[in-house]
């Protein structure tokens, strides 16, 4: 539009000065080594603004000649670029589609156009991948780690490759290199973090634990969690090299870093007896036991209450136990105390009021030991066999089972021993598929020695 209006100005400013030369005529004579032309002033300009156009196509005509072999060059290789994006595009897509051949041609295609280009690399590694040719793939991704531009892709493709072949040390020097390119990428944290783990190397594990937080790889609460478990493992490392001052250290890192922890409270304490700090450790203990009564804490518990005495026992394990009067796991812990120092009557007390609260699911060993209370008690042979009996269907122990797989362990670990899970441990009752107890799962169990207990001891009520 602006360069219509442009011209039109210029054609009425031409006419305008045709129109006023032709009003006002005169003539121009030019003399020149003997030459003489007269001609009108109109013509002197018609004849000069001629010359001017004439010269202007010229000096253009002359600069397109002077240009075109170069020309001709960039031309030429703009089609062999677009020509090697296509072929990359199209062998891209024959990798997406799973065809090795049709990807194979193009990525020897683009690479012809291109010239050896980062994304070639790629495709061809691709396309040795999807035909199986793992180490021409291998090849190419080693090609990629000598450019800084392919050199993450690279890692990337050989950790793959090491992963899949189990070989984990290798695969942890991949990790490690992928993130000193990329510290912030979500697969190379989660990745380097679950070789860590599984290598046992726990102070570069809480390290990337740190920098996925920072990152934001991981949800805070997890996060705190499994630093307090690599913490653990560190103390534990220190407790195993004899340092045990370092192992406390680090032991009330991990209290600190999260209290909630399943194993972090009996780790610590059992820490605190083995440096000497009884009270401080019969104070956590103490603490925790009201939050979460736990064997472990009582072993510990124990261990600080040198040099032992059974009936001594009995009155440290009633003062835990307070802190938590009606849970089982205190009921539990007196019924054993008062067993272990002979008094046969709170041993019974306690040990029922337990596997009362164990509902439908005895646990065996408060069975068998009920059973011994019975023994060595009132003698009744029929009711210690009666719990003998219950014993062999009861439930196990609680123990440490791993979340991901089942496999349970007597001790908590960081990692699991069967599947290599980090920080998947938890306190529970294993699964088991469990024979139908006495009428059924929803029938309320019947206890033996209900009835029984009154001297003198009967039979068992049959059930
Ligand atoms: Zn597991």
């Amino acid at each position: 539009m602006i360069r219509i209006v442009a011209y039109l100005i210029v054609a009425a400013a031409i006419m305008v000065g045709v129109v006023w030369l032709a009003d006002r005529p005169g003539d121009v004579t030019i003399v020149w080594q003997g030459w003489r032309v007269e001609m009108g002033v109109g013509v002197l300009a018609a004849v000069v603004a001629s010359t001017a156009i004439l010269a202007a196509l010229l000096y253009r005509f002359w600069r397109a000649l002077v240009a075109a072999p170069r020309r001709l060059v960039a031309w030429r290789r703009d089609r062999r670029q677009r020509l090697g994006y296509e072929a990359l595009s199209s062998g891209l897509v024959a990798v997406a589609a799973g065809d090795p051949q049709g990807a194979r041609r193009q990525a020897r295609r683009a690479d012809a156009m291109l010239g050896h280009p980062p994304l070639t690399l790629l495709l061809s590694a691709q396309a040795a991948q999807l035909t199986g040719d793992e180490d021409t793939a291998q090849r190419h991704f080693q090609a990629m780690l000598e450019r800084p531009e392919t050199e993450f892709l690279g890692v990337r493709g050989l950790l793959s490759r090491a992963m899949r072949d189990h070989d984990m040390a290798q695969a942890l020097v991949l990790a490690r290199r992928a993130m000193h390119l990329r510290p912030k990428t979500p697969w190379v944290l989660t990745t380097l973090l679950d070789l860590q783990t599984r290598a046992g190397d726990w102070t570069g594990a809480s390290d990337t634990l740190d920098r996925a937080i920072a990152a934001k790889v991981l949800p805070p609460g997890p996060a705190q969690r499994q630093r307090a478990a690599a913490a653990i493992e560190l103390s534990r490392q220190a407790l195993a090299d004899g340092r045990l001052d370092d192992a406390r250290r680090t032991a009330k890192k991990a209290y600190r870093t999260d209290p909630e922890h399943p194993a972090v409270a009996s780790w610590f304490a059992a820490r605190l007896v083995d440096t000497d700090r009884r009270r401080r450790a019969a104070k956590l203990i103490e603490q925790e036991w009201a939050r979460r009564p736990h064997p472990e804490l009582l072993a510990s518990y124990r261990r600080a209450r040198t040099p032992f005495n059974a009936l001594a026992w009995v009155k440290d394990v009633e003062r835990l136990a307070a802190q938590a009067p009606a849970h089982p796991g205190s009921s539990r812990a007196l019924g054993e105390a008062s067993l272990e120092a002979g008094l046969w009557g709170e041993a019974r007390k306690h040990l029922t009021a337990a596997i009362a609260a164990a509902g439908n699911a005895p646990p065996a060993t408060l069975c068998r030991k009920m059973a011994q209370v019975e023994e060595a008690d009132t003698g009744n042979q029929p009711l210690a066999h009666r719990w003998l009996e219950l014993a062999a269907e009861g439930n196990p122990d609680p123990a440490w089972i791993c979340e991901s797989c089942g496999a349970p362990h007597a001790a908590w670990q960081a990692t699991c021993r069967r599947c290599g899970a980090f920080d998947r441990l938890e306190w529970r009752v294993p699964d088991r598929v469990r024979p139908t107890l006495l009428g059924g799962d929803d029938a309320p169990m019947a206890l033996p020695g209900a009835a029984d207990l009154q001297p003198p001891p009967a039979a068992p009520s049959p059930s």
